[in-house]
């Protein structure tokens, strides 16, 4: 490894005396702790002290400069989860001058991207927490390009998904543990610290039971994008992108028909569906399908992701296996299964990532409810639901619990015991669920997302008023249509009228066809009304308000 950090490609004294004279550099981006990135210039890392540092010169930068309340709590969340208190960033400091009694620095020439991994063993947590939003990041700074280093800082070793990190740059990524061979203080000639939240979509109970986030900024649009550049970097093409053969469009269609499957993604040691065989030959009954089976024991990550990417159907039982449904195919039926006790409205990262909005998948859970058909395993170790630990009482409780309650993360043992159940499924009430949550799908046109182009302010908007007689009164509104719809192919196009009388609380909504209406009901002479109005495309595509209309009569 030191090999590869070889000093070449910068000069050394160079950067030595570049630290030396201008110290360490920091502008940030955020207001808050939790949406903070820092990019740095010349941040070091004493192994050591296993600790960063910035060096003061005169011409250090620290922006923003918080004095003591860096530590209230930190500078910034080193993992894309929010204020967790074990993932937060912050640097000792010292005077550049002190750099002479210390061993020499070794330089890291890599524009380099300093991140906390939140749960390198579980497929969802990868994915959610540190893959989508170390690839947003990447994509927000220009100079993290495919040569750009990651560092891992939260101290575990590779982990079993190691290789989905390796596709994010072409450079090895580095643990905090191989940190100390490049010697005692090495120093990043240019870094960024922390992670976007930006496309996160869960929260996983530390203050509140878990839920998908208050405020989701992120659509099935970033989330397809990312999916197609991992699958490019695991050479992956989806099979209907490359079967582009001639033949008339019933051909086509009999194909497609012929080539779907559902893919059943099993788990092998804990979580388990008993009666799988019997499962799949229900489905495969069902719909006149192939049912492929897939597990992370026993297939390639790629070859799982390659299966996925053409599936119609992917059904599970609940667990981080589900987070490959980010590679379905738009218009694929996502099917969750949940184990007895546990209530599929409280556990939703899968299906809050299935509605995204353009995510186009169509979602559907179904839960055991026979407690006969359940499988517990009270003598397991606690982290695998075992409540033999507990008191006989709590025991008890448990046991006899027919829903788990509302709980914060993550040790929670009802939660662990009922979730870490095996479930023989039943076939007649799986199947009835399923046909019945198929009724409502909708039919995703194939690989044509939705529009999601909104209106511009609609244009000239005016008002014209008359008095008619001391108690009648007319007021006509008109604009122009917005700039942009001229240059739009539109299903329906729609207006919002909103009139307020001036002083009220209240007012009247309106949606009009045509540019322009005269509205007489409820419209009382020598009065003066707010008029607002916007533009709707198909319903639900919202423009801007135009600036308000004063309108006397
Ligand atoms: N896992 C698996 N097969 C199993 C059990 C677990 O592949 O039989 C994987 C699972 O997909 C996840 C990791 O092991 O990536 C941790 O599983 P756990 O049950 O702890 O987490 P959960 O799936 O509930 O998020």
């Amino acid at each position: 490894q030191s090999q590869e950090l070889s000093q070449a490609r910068i000069d050394y004294h160079v950067a030595l005396q570049a630290l030396q004279e201008h110290g360490t550099r920091m502008v940030c981006t955020g207001k808050m702790h939790t949406d903070r990135i820092c990019r740095f210039d010349y941040l070091c890392y004493c192994s050591e002290a296993e600790e960063f540092v910035f060096f003061h010169s005169n011409s250090s930068v620290m922006l923003p400069n918080l004095g003591s309340r860096r530590f209230q709590p930190a500078l910034l969340d080193l993992s894309s989860v929010e204020d967790h208190n074990t993932q937060y960033f912050n640097f000792l400091e010292l005077p550049a001058a002190t750099l002479k009694f210390m061993p020499k620095p070794v330089f890291v020439p890599d524009v380099t991207l300093i991140l906390n991994r939140f749960n390198p063993d579980n497929l969802m947590h990868v994915f959610h927490d540190d893959l989508l939003p170390a690839y947003y990041t990447m994509k927000q700074y220009s100079d993290l390009d495919d040569e750009a280093r990651l560092v891992f800082m939260e101290g575990w070793g590779e982990g079993p998904h190691f290789d989905l990190y390796r596709l994010l740059s072409s450079k090895q990524p580095l643990l905090k543990e191989q940190l100390r061979n490049f010697g005692k203080l090495m120093c990043f000639t240019k870094s960024y610290v922390g992670l976007s939240k930006m496309t996160t979509w869960y929260q996983y109970g530390f203050v509140q039971p878990q839920g998908p986030k208050a405020n989701m900024l992120v659509s099935g649009n970033e989330i397809r994008q990312f999916a197609r550049a991992l699958m490019e970097k695991m050479n992956i093409t989806r099979v209907e992108e490359i079967e582009k053969d001639g033949g008339s469009a019933e051909d086509e269609k009999e194909k497609e028909k012929k080539d779907e499957y559902i893919v059943v993604f099993s788990r092998s040691t804990t979580r388990l569906i008993l009666n799988e065989a019997e499962f799949i030959m229900a489905l495969a009954q069902e719909f006149q399908m192939r049912v492929v089976t897939v597990s992370l024991e026993d297939q390639s990550f790629p070859s799982i992701v390659q299966m996925i990417s053409s599936a119609t159907m992917l059904v599970s039982m609940h667990g981080a296996q589900l987070i490959t449904s980010l590679f379905l195919p738009r218009g694929a039926v996502v099917v969750e299964l949940f184990p007895f006790a546990v209530n599929p409205e409280q556990y939703t990262p899968y299906k809050t990532l299935a509605s995204l909005p353009g995510m186009d998948l169509h979602y559907i859970s179904w839960r055991n409810t026979k407690e006969e058909n359940t499988i517990t395993h009270p003598d397991r170790p606690w982290e695998q639901g075992g409540i033999a630990h507990l008191e006989k009482e709590e025991q008890e409780r448990i046991l006899s619990s027919k829903d788990v309650p509302r709980h914060l993360c993550c040790r929670n043992p009802e939660w662990l015991f009922r979730i870490y159940q095996d479930t023989l499924v039943d076939i007649p009430s799986f199947l009835e669920v399923l046909k019945e949550g198929m009724k409502t799908k909708p039919s995703f046109k194939k690989s044509k997302p939705a529009s999601t182009v909104h209106p511009g302010r609609v244009r000239e908007p005016q008002c014209q008023t008359s008095v008619q007689t001391t108690n009648e009164a007319k007021l006509t509104v008109s604009w122009q249509i917005p700039w942009n719809l001229k240059y739009l192919k539109v299903r329906e196009v729609k207006y919002e009228v909103w009139i307020q009388e001036q002083g009220e609380n209240t007012y009247m909504p309106y949606i009009l066809p045509q540019q322009n209406y005269t509205f007489s009901e409820n419209i009382k002479p020598f009065t003066t009304y707010l008029v607002w109005v916007r533009c709707i495309f198909n319903k639900n595509l919202l423009g801007p308000f135009a600036d308000v209309l004063m309108c006397r009569t």
